[in-house]
């Protein structure tokens, strides 16, 4: 018998299956393009940082989400939340698809009606409505969704002198098993105060109760939860309907659906633990019907879905500044994107890609943002190929809330691009220069 050959022993790092003390294991996928689009091209054309959005993709969720509600349930309306991304570009998109604005200021209420929305399609929410807010939304008839008793006492005397009917909803607050529970927005449901309030403007002569509003959270991991809270409303709208004759014209549910990010903490990636459109809509469509609401009186399904829709088209495209060892020899890359526009590093675990071909080596990397500041992380760590200054890299998911949440702070605001449906590309947003902030400043004459 032959003698056997020797081999050196490897030692081999498993990498598939369960995650290890790092988080589940991540192979180096790389984004060179969006859309068929190079990202450096992108870049080299519009600078570094920029923010990219996908028309198709807008549509092709805003469907998705609408199909999955229509299919179950025959009258349904969507009204785009505004704050969570308020671009012109952006909402015109939403309203030629058919939705409605959801607004919460005055700001936002003037936006809607300049962008063409008429005020008969406009649901305006939020603590803050002002008694010029509150008549000019009467008088556009507007569904005004009253937050507190001070906002109702305010409507019933501004409508003491006119004779138009202002159209109300409430927004109610109530648990729905999820904690903490939003309960600082409208009238708690368990303590009476809705009910309450719905006597109160079912008495008054010059408001209209049509609707019924909740917003119970966001990203709300828990289709039951809207399960809960639709019965809920719905019981309302029985009770009122016996009490008063009085049929309830619409319920609304807000928004709060997940995106498919991944929250801080959290041990699997969101595109694997987030329920899907149809799983909030088969929770809300059958809480509705299998209610005790009559078939005749179903009241139309508004949705406020902000986040999920919008998540998924936005992308940041952005450029490595540097690497350096940190004292305990951790790999650090400083990059130019910071949090001042990139607001929600501080709740998501943001996914990043190289945007060219790199090295199949990972390392255990801290992500740092380009600010003199000791928060600006966009991750705290993450198994990332070793980029080198000048390379490229892509940030998905981050077309809610940061176009309206960043903050001008040390650097200028960048560029957003959108790719329309020919996929061309167009600026519809200007990155800021210093003479629009020369314009807001006055300097006093003795310090000229
Ligand atoms: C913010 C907000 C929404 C949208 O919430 P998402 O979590 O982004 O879906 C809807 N309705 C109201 C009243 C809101 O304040």
């Amino acid at each position: 018998m032959e003698k056997l050959r020797y081999e050196r022993p490897v030692i081999n790092k498993i990498k598939a299956g369960v995650p290890d003390k790092f988080g589940m294991q991540t192979k180096v996928e790389i984004m060179p393009e969006i859309e068929g689009i190079s990202v450096k091209d992108i870049l080299k054309e519009y600078g570094s940082p920029v923010f990219v959005l996908s028309e198709n993709k807008i549509r092709e969720t805003y469907q998705e989400a609408h199909r999955a509600f229509s299919s179950r349930y025959p009258k349904i309306q969507f009204a785009w939340s505004y704050k969570t991304n308020y671009l012109d570009a952006v909402c015109k998109i939403y309203h030629d698809e058919g939705s409605w604005a959801e607004v919460v200021s005055g700001f936002e209420y003037d936006k809607a009606i300049s962008n063409g929305v008429p005020g008969s399609k406009i649901l305006f929410n939020g603590p803050d409505k002002s008694n010029e807010d509150l008549v000019k939304a009467i008088d556009n008839g507007s569904f005004i969704h009253i937050d507190h008793f001070d906002e109702l006492y305010s409507i019933i005397r501004l409508t003491k002198n006119t004779d138009k009917k202002a159209k109300v909803a409430i927004r109610i607050n109530m648990d729905t098993g999820i904690y903490p529970q939003w309960d600082r927005f409208g009238f708690n449901y368990e303590n009476g105060e809705a009910w309450n309030a719905i006597n109160r403007i079912m008495l008054s002569e010059n408001l209209e109760l049509v609707g019924l509003h909740t917003h119970i959270g966001t990203y709300i991991m828990s289709a039951n939860a809207y399960a809960v809270a639709a019965s809920k409303l719905a019981e309302l709208a029985v009770r009122t309907n016996r009490k008063f004759n009085h049929n309830i014209k619409y319920i609304d549910m807000g928004g709060g659906f997940a995106s498919k990010n991944t929250l801080k903490g959290a041990y699997l990636p969101g595109k694997d633990t987030c329920p899907s459109f149809d799983d909030y809509a088969e929770a809300i469509t059958s809480a509705l019907i299998n209610s005790e609401i009559a078939p005749d009186n179903l009241p139309i399904l508004f949705l406020e879905t902000g986040r999920a829709l919008i998540d998924e088209a936005g992308y940041i495209l952005g450029t490595v500044l540097a690497n350096k060892r940190l004292s305990n020899a951790r790999r650090s890359t400083i990059v130019d994107v910071g949090v001042n526009m990139l607001f929600t590093s501080f709740w998501y675990e943001h996914e990043i890609y190289p945007a060219q071909e790199c090295s199949l080596q990972t390392e255990d990397t801290a992500i740092y943002g380009p600010l003199c500041m000791n928060i600006d992380v966009l991750r705290e760590a993450i198994q990332f190929p070793l980029l080198q200054k000048g390379d490229h890299f892509v940030i998905p998911r981050v077309g809610a809330y940061n176009m309206t949440q960043w903050m001008q702070f040390i650097t200028l605001r960048p560029n957003i691009l959108l790719i329309d449906r020919n996929k061309n590309i167009q600026i519809i947003r200007d990155k800021e220069t210093n003479e629009v902030f020369k314009r807001q400043e006055r300097v006093p004459e003795h310090l000229k």
